[in-house]
């Protein structure tokens, strides 16, 4: 068997170190559960980013994956796939509304940046130059060129030169209530109307694209107030834009509907989705109205994008899903986990704010409520003190002070309720000053 420690020295002498590794080895997983390389077992709180919606290795997965994978593992796109197809039909048919055509590429970035740029070539058919695209500030949506632009977080495009800088790409406010000035309702939803002066300011006038996170993500689970997309995709559809919603992180149950979007009632005109789609394995789509796609023929093509193996493991994800009721589980469980925060919260001093839907949920934490000063010192404290008492979460934000937690959606009471006790010592452990420096340095060591 190998040891924790050598993976930890080798990771580092041949690995680029483009993540910050946590200190776990992550070895096995099922359900909700995965285990160290040490046997240690950790409720999982992440999904490995929100990937993992239908649980660790389901046995029909595992099934479905492994068939699949005895018949046939590639055949390029310049053939018929029956994988493939079945999986744009059954896309089409739980996708809101007319979104019926799907295009498959291998991961989230690219499937953002192939709505965008097909968005663009729909409005170059439709007699205009579509030169501009609208984001949210604080978004993200990938680390691929267009992708890296239109992410509204500078800490992810320093250092890089010019290659985060596509043209046209501006930025409106994200609808983050916990840091307005103003308060909702009596805002009047300010921040969707503010789209509009972007356009009239900040664009040529000629916009291809909007796009959004329906509930923001990796910039700090931001759940914009009632009513938001619906005043955004008036003004777009105002002025001929295509409202893109980025189902990257949302999609499959996250958030108690199939699609977080639906929350809203809005129908978008095209749909990014990848992570969870196929548990893990690299497959990532857009779904849109036919119109749109019919203009844009062969515009974004990957040779392993849509791989039967890919598509035969989304096909028995959304068959877990659906049988197994995930998303109202996902609902349900969620619900339940938001009320333990709400009194987590009234018991302790630095937690400023928790939110979310379903089972995306955020701890935001100050060190001064009034001020809201983040507390980007004491959130990665935490979180190893969470990992050393057994559960996987994250940390991410802007200030890096907010703890994500997007577990797998088949979670039971039961582990929420472990979940939150770990959550609520390791908060009080930090706020009476009980982990240091030198018990992260001994954690790192093992
Ligand atoms: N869009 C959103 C909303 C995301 O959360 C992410 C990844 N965190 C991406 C796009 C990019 O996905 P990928 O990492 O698969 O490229």
């Amino acid at each position: 068997m190998v040891d924790a420690k050598e993976i930890m020295k080798k990771d580092k002498e041949y690995l680029a170190a483009v993540y910050s590794r946590k200190p776990i080895v992550v070895y096995e997983g099922k359900g909700a559960i995965v285990k160290d390389l040490k046997g240690q077992e950790y409720i999982d709180c992440l999904s490995g980013i929100s990937v993992v919606n239908a649980g660790h290795t389901p046995e029909r997965l595992v099934k479905a994956g492994t068939e699949q994978m005895r018949r046939l593992w590639h055949c390029s796109g310049l053939y018929y796939s029956v994988p493939q197809t079945l999986l744009a039909e059954k896309l089409a048919s739980i996708a809101p509304g007319a979104l019926r055509k799907s295009f498959f590429c291998n991961s989230g970035a690219e499937a953002v940046e192939g709505a965008v740029k097909l968005a663009m070539k729909f409005a170059v058919s439709e007699g205009r130059t579509g030169a501009g695209v609208i984001a949210l500030e604080g978004s993200f949506h990938g680390r691929l060129a267009l992708s890296l632009t239109l992410t509204g977080q500078a800490k992810y495009k320093k250092g890089f030169g010019t290659f985060a800088n596509h043209p046209g790409v501006v930025h409106a406010p994200a609808p983050y209530c916990y840091r307005c000035p103003l308060s909702y309702p009596d805002c009047g939803v300010e921040c969707a109307r503010k789209v509009e002066d972007i356009i009239k300011y900040h664009t040529t006038g000629d916009v291809a694209a909007m796009i959004v996170e329906p509930v923001m993500g990796e910039g700090g689970i931001v759940v914009p107030p009632d009513g938001y997309h619906a005043e955004v995709q008036k003004i777009c559809h105002d002025h001929e834009i295509l409202f893109i919603a980025d189902e990257v992180q949302t999609g499959f149950g996250r958030t108690g509907k199939m699609f977080a979007i639906e929350h809203s009632g809005v129908v978008p005109d095209m749909m990014t989705m990848a992570k969870p789609i196929a548990s893990g394995m690299p497959l990532s789509a857009c779904v849109a109205k036919a119109e749109i796609l019919d203009s844009a023929v062969a515009g974004h093509l990957f040779t392993t994008g849509g791989s039967p193996i890919c598509c035969a493991a989304a096909l028995a994800t959304i068959d877990v899903i659906k049988k197994e009721k995930l998303v109202e589980n996902a609902a349900n469980i969620g619900d339940y986990f938001m009320q333990q925060l709400q009194e987590l919260k009234a018991r302790s001093k630095i937690v400023g704010d928790v939110r979310g839907k379903g089972m995306i949920l955020g701890i935001e934490f100050v060190k001064d409520r009034k001020t809201k000063e983040p507390a980007s010192i004491e959130t990665p404290k935490l979180c190893y003190r969470a990992w050393e008492k057994g559960i996987v979460i994250g940390y991410m934000g802007l200030h890096s002070n907010i703890i994500e937690i997007t577990p797998p959606l088949n979670l039971t009471k039961e582990d929420v309720d472990l979940a939150v006790k770990i959550l609520s010592e390791s908060i009080e452990d930090v706020e009476q000053g009980r982990v240091t420096d030198e018990t992260i340095a001994r954690y790192k060591g093992w």
